[in-house]
């Protein structure tokens, strides 16, 4: 029986396993399918995380140090998927993606977020080939060549920053007349170049063939007017869904209160309404999709799990 069991290896995950394990817990595991990291190891940047201040280290650089740290605790890794949380009693079963059951006396998860398709024509087809939600994994394929970046949040603003650095020209496509982003972020856009903001606009199609993506159409709803922008890649950065489908049992339904877009209702402790299950970062209600309050987060279940089992004894 775990004293805790972990799901999700971004901030949020990991640095609940830190203070679990630095606060006594021995036998705490983290359940994360990929690589431990999370989100930000998809970013080209990371300026906001006080303390961490070096504009030529990526998201992947700033996670490194983190998983060194993070485990140096006693936090053991198993890379599986959990697919379902089952209250057992006073405890928890979770199913792994291979069958096998694992049973805990506390759970915090920290699944996060994804990347949201947009649904223009074209997305599904050469989503890989062509359309991709990660400039610093696919940008280089662009090297020197124009590339196109739908959003007008802080992802597509920062990373078509990024892509202005290997690319010929990014094309910013954004479906308003003004950004939701940072201040500063917006400034150093508006001072390259090489990115041209295409307002009042929408990707009307990707096209392309059995190779992948050869061009977009983009469409300015004010005009109507049609630009065909032939060989570049396409970046869609339009927001984020939260991971909440572990949270399901078997007939669909969430073992815990939800608020209307399928994020966890949690108090200040990071606790559900199911005693001994806490939820930590970006899936939790108002989270303000932050490393550092993911972090934050992840701290505050994990003093709360150390004060929850105590109780128990
Ligand atoms: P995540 O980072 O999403 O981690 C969740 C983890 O859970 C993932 O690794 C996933 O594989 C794993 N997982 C999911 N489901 C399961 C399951 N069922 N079983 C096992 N594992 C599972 N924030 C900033 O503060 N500054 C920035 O500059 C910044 N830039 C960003 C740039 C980009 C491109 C993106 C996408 C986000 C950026 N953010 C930034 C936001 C920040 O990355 C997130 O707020 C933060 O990572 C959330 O942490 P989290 O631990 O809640 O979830
Ligand atoms: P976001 O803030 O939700 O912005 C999404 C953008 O995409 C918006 O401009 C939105 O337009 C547009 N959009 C949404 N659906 C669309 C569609 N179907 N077609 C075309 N455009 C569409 O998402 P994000 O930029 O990924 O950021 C997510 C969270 O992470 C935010 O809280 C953000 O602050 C945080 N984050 C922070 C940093 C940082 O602190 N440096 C960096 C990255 C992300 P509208 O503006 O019209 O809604």
């Amino acid at each position: 029986m775990l004293d805790c069991a972990i799901i999700g290896g971004g901030p949020a995950g990991l640095t609940a396993g830190l203070y679990a394990t630095r606060g006594g817990l021995e036998n705490v595991t983290l359940f994360e399918m990929g690589m431990p990291g999370g989100q930000i190891t998809k970013s080209s940047e990371i300026e906001n995380y006080p303390g961490f201040f070096d504009s030529t280290k990526t998201g992947l650089d700033f996670m490194d140090e983190w998983q060194n740290q993070c485990f140096h605790f006693g936090l053991k890794h198993v890379m599986k998927k959990v697919e379902q949380i089952v209250k057992t009693g006073e405890h928890f079963t979770l199913i792994l993606e291979d069958g096998e059951s694992v049973e805990a006396l506390t759970v915090i998860v920290g699944t996060g977020s994804v990347p949201k398709r947009a649904n223009f024509k074209g997305e599904d087809e050469f989503y890989g080939k062509g359309v991709s939600t990660c400039a610093t994994c696919d940008g280089f394929f662009y090297k020197n060549k124009p590339v196109t970046v739908l959003g007008g949040g802080d992802t597509a603003l920062e990373e078509a920053l990024f892509l202005s650095n290997i690319c010929s020209d990014v094309y910013v496509v954004h479906r308003r007349e003004s950004f939701k982003v940072a201040p500063p972020t917006l400034e150093r856009v508006r001072k390259k170049e090489n990115i041209h903001l295409l307002m009042d606009s929408i990707i009307e199609e990707a096209y392309g063939g059995m190779m992948g993506l050869d061009g977009v159409n983009i469409k300015n709803t004010k005009t109507n007017e049609i630009t065909k922008m032939d060989n570049t890649g396409l970046f869609v950065f339009v927001g984020l869904n939260v991971r909440n489908e572990v949270l399901k049992d078997e007939q669909g339904k969430f073992i815990c209160a939800m608020n209307e877009s399928g994020q966890v209702i949690v108090d200040l402790r990071m606790r559900t309404n199911i005693k001994g299950l806490f939820v930590a970062g970006d899936l939790r209600i108002d989270a303000p999709k932050q490393v550092v309050s993911a972090a934050g987060d992840g701290s505050i279940a994990a003093l709360q799990v150390l004060t929850y089992l105590q109780e128990l004894e």
